[in-house]
């Protein structure tokens, strides 16, 4: 595969930009490869500088639902480019969206929006910390919840442990306020609200978690959650940044059943543009300026392109919700394929889906946690990766990211990537 311009221009981007990208795992240091430098997406594809042309599972990591340059979403955007771009003033797209939101997502009764996940995470926990007038908060290891200082902590070796900073530039005064335990952990879980219950202001939770791969919740954890924040006044905040209008139209909390008091949203909801957006509870979110005492605020807020965007996307989803079966199917299939190539080649792999989200992790332990997933073979990733590259799939650089379908993705798609599994699978070692 000739990827000449992408190599030139990844060397000459390291120069002006660090690491030559504006996000990590965009530099493709984990696999040891030059990232293709993109020129265009349609559909299921994306096209590289040197014309190199992938079926695409990453999606945007995950707001490209309908699959890129969908027509429709394409022409509203358009349309609101036209009416000019930013104003910094109240618009009648910003209450569609709110809406739409809301008619989706009984549990939100009003929300609030923002340019990214991450400032809706952050804007969330101060938001749960000036209702509570209580300072800590719960997160998950393996859970990503942005960059926001605060947040960008996981365990050490577990139970009750006060956060360490992942990052340098955290002080570690500003995670002091952050307690970490396992995903999937009862016990640890109920022994932080047995030392903590009074001064937890939120627990933050990835309904499923898609940022250590793909991990399902087990039978009755969200439950628990949901039982002790209630019991002990603590706001339950739901990132459903990656699983909203993702896992069902309703989000996970729709799939599930469960209503969390705020929820976070992102991807999906700009429909590829830069969106997030923080609801829930009306006298929760009212703390929020200028109602409230909790200042948040956002030059960019509520972007007429970026809404316009976000509401034709819904708008198809809503009105056509056989797209979720589809892609579940999709997804299905492909899980099939990963688990026949793991049988047919004797190569040990353990795939967790929920709805058109998987992950194919390359180890022996069912995945459930950080722990187990922390057990996958990255030499075998690697080698895997290359190989469904050079068979024109693009997914992402990482053992612990998803797979994402969307409903660009059609039977053609689906028969070219199985192919390719079973190709980079008869090359592992
Ligand atoms: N929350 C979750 C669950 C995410 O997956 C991400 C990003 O991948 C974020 C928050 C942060 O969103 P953003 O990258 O838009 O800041």
């Amino acid at each position: 595969m000739n990827m000449e311009k992408s190599r030139l221009l990844f060397e000459k981007s390291k120069n002006f930009i660090p690491g030559g990208v504006n996000s990590p795992v965009r530099a493709y240091k984990s696999v040891g490869m030059t990232p293709p430098f993109i020129k265009s997406a349609k559909g299921s594809r994306i096209i590289d500088m040197d014309e190199n042309e992938y079926i695409d599972y990453v999606g945007s990591w995950g707001p490209m639902i309908l699959g890129h340059a969908h027509p429709e979403v394409v022409e509203e955007i358009k349309k609101a480019c036209e009416d000019g771009t930013s104003y910094g003033a109240p618009t009648h797209k910003e209450l569609i969206l709110a809406e739409m939101i809301i008619n989706a997502v009984p549990s939100v009764e009003m929300v609030r929006m923002v340019s990214s996940g991450t400032e809706a995470v952050m804007s969330s926990v101060r938001v749960a910390r000036g209702f509570t007038g209580r300072d800590k908060i719960l997160k998950f290891e393996g859970c990503y919840h942005g960059h926001s200082d605060g947040l960008l902590a996981k365990a050490g070796s577990g139970a009750l442990t006060t956060g360490v900073p992942d990052s340098a530039g955290v002080p570690s005064d500003y995670v002091k306020n952050t307690i970490i335990a396992e995903y999937n952990n009862f016990d640890e879980l109920e022994n932080v609200f047995k030392s903590h219950a009074n001064e937890l202001a939120a627990v933050i939770v990835e309904p499923v978690a898609g940022n250590m791969g793909v991990v399902l919740p087990e039978k009755g954890f969200l439950e628990l959650i949901r039982e002790l924040t209630l019991k002990h006044g603590v706001v339950l905040i739901f990132d459903e940044v990656i699983t909203g209008f993702r896992v069902s139209y309703g989000g996970a909390q729709g799939h599930f059943g469960i209503a969390p008091d705020m929820t976070v949203f992102g991807k999906i909801v700009g429909g590829g543009m830069p969106v997030g957006a923080y609801g829930g509870r009306k006298d929760i979110i009212s703390m929020v300026s200028p109602v409230g005492p909790v200042y948040q605020a956002g030059t960019l807020s509520g972007n007429p392109v970026a809404m316009a965007a976000g509401i034709k996307t819904l708008e198809i989803l809503r009105d056509n919700q056989c797209i979720y079966k589809k892609i579940e199917e999709n997804a299905k299939e492909l899980e099939k394929s990963f688990l026949d190539a793991s049988r047919k080649f004797g190569i040990p792999l353990k795939v967790n889906r929920m709805g058109s989200l998987l992950s194919a992790f390359f180890t022996v332990e069912n995945v459930v946690d950080l722990r187990t997933a922390m057990t996958c073979d990255v030499g075998r990733f690697r080698s895997y990766f290359q190989n469904m590259l050079q068979s024109g799939i693009y997914i992402a650089p990482s053992q612990f990211e998803a797979i994402f379908v969307s409903n660009a993705h059609e039977k053609e798609d689906i028969t070219k990537t199985i192919n390719a599994v079973n190709y980079a699978f008869s090359r592992l070692q």
